[in-house]
């Protein structure tokens, strides 16, 4: 029978250990600070904020709030950051994306300063992914990885197949699939083949942003499947990229759309920002 991966519940223990790790942080006197900073008015922005800031009470990083007009200036912006690089009180930097369209997102990625760039965007965190070399990782690759091994999925020698090349996860998701020794193949919007890939699977992780793309016919029996994706389907609920209802009877172990991925990106991003705090 499927195991279904919870999310909620990995990441309810992940945030309960950095509970504990902030206790101690305070009582050497380091007192762990995320400044958000969200630009305009977007309601998927707000709410993800909101999350964060409750994520950050629930630990014990303070969180500093900088909510800023759509109409805000890149300049402005990139003057927020450089104070915020400068501020003590301050470990990590989370600006949320999307941003307005007249600032430049490359721009605000490089002027967070690597070492408080919790979401792990910067080309110097990026970098390290890619050389093995200590960094952030960003938050929801690094939620993907965490979820396999505290539900005892073996990744060494296993054929990972991820769906989707976007910088802020199909990319990172296969580094970090290959650095833990999975043998890894990417598809794209060009793949001839997906299906005959998709079969040879071991794990899946499929971050797409197509409602139920991917279905139960498609696996092999016994895959691991991890979906990344949140959409809306025809009715306007939440779904992933995996049609869960197929799939749900042929992989080993599922994760279900909410309460798979999601909550992970979150507590990845607290242990993140406890790291900078530890890291200074
Ligand atoms: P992007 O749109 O940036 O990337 C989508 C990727 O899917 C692209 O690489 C694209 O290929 C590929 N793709 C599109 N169509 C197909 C297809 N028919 N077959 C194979 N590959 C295809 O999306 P993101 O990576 O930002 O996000 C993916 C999903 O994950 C979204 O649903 C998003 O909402 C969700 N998400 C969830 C998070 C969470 O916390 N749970 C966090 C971040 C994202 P190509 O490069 O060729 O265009």
């Amino acid at each position: 029978m499927v195991q279904i991966i919870d999310g909620k519940l990995i990441s309810a223990q992940i945030k309960d250990e950095l509970k504990q790790e902030v206790v101690a942080l305070k009582e050497k006197g380091i007192f762990p600070g995320l400044a958000v900073v969200l630009v305009g008015d977007n309601s998927a922005s707000q709410v993800y904020v909101r999350n964060k800031k409750t994520a950050c009470e629930y630990v014990g990083i303070k969180s500093f709030s900088y909510e800023l007009p759509e109409e805000t200036s890149e300049e402005a912006l990139l003057e927020l950051i450089d104070t915020l690089n400068q501020d003590e009180k301050v470990h990590g930097i989370l600006v949320q994306l999307p941003l307005p369209k007249h600032i430049d997102e490359n721009k605000v990625i490089l002027a967070i300063a690597p070492s408080k760039d919790v979401d792990g965007f910067h080309p110097q965190n990026v970098g390290a992914l890619c050389t093995g070399l200590p960094g952030f990782i960003s938050c929801t690759p690094a939620g993907v990885i965490e979820l396999l091994k505290r539900s005892q999925v073996e990744i060494a020698g296993k054929n990972c197949v991820v769906v989707g090349r976007s910088n802020i996860v199909g990319k990172p998701v296969s580094l970090l699939l290959l650095q833990e020794h999975g043998t890894v193949t990417i598809c794209h919007s060009k793949t001839k083949n997906l299906t005959e890939i998709l079969k040879q699977a071991d794990i899946v992780v499929a971050a797409v942003g197509r409602a139920k793309m991917i279905q139960g016919s498609q696996l092999k029996e016994g895959a691991v499947v991890i979906d990344v994706g949140i959409n809306r389907d025809e009715n306007g609920k939440l779904c992933g990229d995996v049609d869960f209802t197929s799939c749900e009877s042929i992989a080993s172990r599922i994760t279900p759309v909410p309460g798979g991925v999601g909550p992970m990106t979150i507590a990845m991003l607290m242990h993140n920002c406890v790291l900078a705090a530890k890291n200074k």
